[in-house]
């Protein structure tokens, strides 16, 4: 099995070295990620700038290619260019913290596994729920169980999965649950102070609300020390109001201008 191994926290974050030592143990890993921290830049693609690919090294041995731009590209220029052949998998993470409810669209992990489900290869973002995370040897070993699960299953071009891991002692998780997307939302705080110049900045901050009480959503399965696994897709239309429009007739909006 070819794995194709990114994420946002950049190319030297602790937690993509124990996924790619963790995968290869199952596979052929390439790593391609990003030279600098991507964290929340989202879907975002490079277009207007060059994008620069370096070998990186770890321990004195070829680790990776580092890219000088988004996940998304890492992505899709691992795939489209420094992969021989397209890998059968793509993993993204480990995270420095959780990636669930509306953090999904905000998050270069998730995209970065998005991507390749766009590009109709399997995948699978994987995050820990802390920043400080110390030891993610076994989100690593959940990220190698899932691969391995996947594998011949029957998940839809297009879905991939979205895992989140508690940071809690491996004796302290409960299980692993299915999934859906959570609702809680951000009270974004932005931080006024000072530069050294007397100028006013802003700093972003703020708590994840509404937390979500059903099991069986993400935010409330991670704080019962579950790890979630919710299947995503990118596909954006809302079915539900599609067809409750159709009833609309909005095409009468623009009656005889066109035929
Ligand atoms: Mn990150």
């Amino acid at each position: 099995m070819r794995i194709l191994v990114c994420n946002d926290d950049g190319i030297d974050s602790p937690g993509i070295y124990t996924l790619a030592e963790s995968l290869k143990e199952i596979g052929e890993v390439t790593v391609v990620a990003p030279l600098k921290e991507q964290s929340a830049v989202g879907h975002a693609i490079t277009m207007h700038y060059p994008l620069r690919v370096t070998k990186h090294f770890k321990n004195g041995s070829f680790f990776g290619h580092a890219v000088d731009g988004t996940p998304a590209d890492c992505v899709k220029i691992g795939i489209r260019n420094l992969m021989k052949d397209p890998p059968d998998l793509v993993v993204s993470g480990i995270n420095h913290g959780s990636n669930t409810a509306i953090n999904i669209i905000y998050s270069g992990t998730v995209s970065a596994a998005r991507e390749a489900a766009i590009m109709d290869i399997p995948s699978i973002a994987i995050s820990v729920t802390n920043h400080a995370v110390t030891d993610f040897n076994f989100a690593g070993k959940v990220a190698k169980l899932l691969a391995k699960e996947i594998t011949g299953k029957d998940i839809p071009l297009g879905t991939l999965l979205n895992v989140n891991v508690p940071d809690v002692p491996e004796n302290k998780i409960a299980g692993i649950l299915l999934t859906k997307q959570g609702k809680s939302k951000w009270d974004d705080i932005y931080e006024r102070r000072q530069d050294p110049y007397g100028k006013d900045y802003y700093w972003l901050t703020g708590n994840l609300l509404e937390m979500d009480k059903e099991i069986e959503l993400d935010e409330a399965a991670i704080k019962r020390n579950y790890v979630s696994v919710t299947p995503i897709h990118f596909d954006l239309t809302d079915y539900e109001t599609y067809n409750k429009m159709k009833k609309w007739n909005i095409e009468h909006l623009l009656n005889g201008k066109k035929d």
